[in-house]
């Protein structure tokens, strides 16, 4: 990867994070995920399920806070993501998505509409309100099933974030 591919990409995941786009991640970010996620599936904050995605963002927010906010002001500006985060990012991918676990958990829940598991489209709305171009969301939903049993499993999920997320610094 050449240095500009890697420049593009890291953006491209920073603004994935920084669901206002206000130019940092803060806990705002997550919060307003959560509050997205559930306005589509009408679940309310209050409910089980609602307070489980509402935990799981304040967990993720934290991880991610530990790992990059290097000067400790409750915001990590593009600059301390691409330090903090991107690098713990290249070196263990898997690791950093765990931070993400609970919260992926509880959308997973939120979206299982049958009780038999998320299914690509419900996918796809999630990630259509988390910013996704509407049929970007529908081609990368369809393969997060990789056995393709027409569900999305929490394992499934994780690996296509820490895939995602870790992105390859090219070579100095
Ligand atoms: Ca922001
Ligand atoms: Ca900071």
């Amino acid at each position: 990867m050449d240095s500009a591919e890697y420049e593009r990409k890291i953006a491209a995941r920073f603004a994935t994070f920084d669901q206002d786009g206000n130019g940092y991640i803060d806990r705002e970010d997550f919060s307003a995920a959560a509050k997205a996620v559930l306005a589509e599936f009408g679940t309310t904050a209050r409910s089980d399920k609602g307070q489980a995605v509402f935990a799981g963002a304040e967990a993720f927010w934290q991880g991610m806070a530990g790992i990059a906010d290097v000067d400790g002001d409750q915001r990590v500006t593009r600059e301390e993501y691409i330090t903090g985060a991107a690098k713990r990012l290249r070196d263990n991918p898997e690791r950093f998505a765990e931070i993400a676990r609970p919260f992926l958990r509880a959308v997973i829940a939120v979206a299982d509409e049958d009780g038999g598991g998320a299914t690509p489209a419900a996918a796809t709305r999630v990630l259509h309100v988390l910013g996704t171009p509407a049929k970007l969301a529908g081609v990368v939903a369809t393969a997060l099933d990789g056995d393709g049993d027409g569900r999305i499993s929490e394992d499934e999920i994780l690996s296509a974030f820490a895939a995602y997320c870790g992105v390859e610094a090219p070579d100095a």
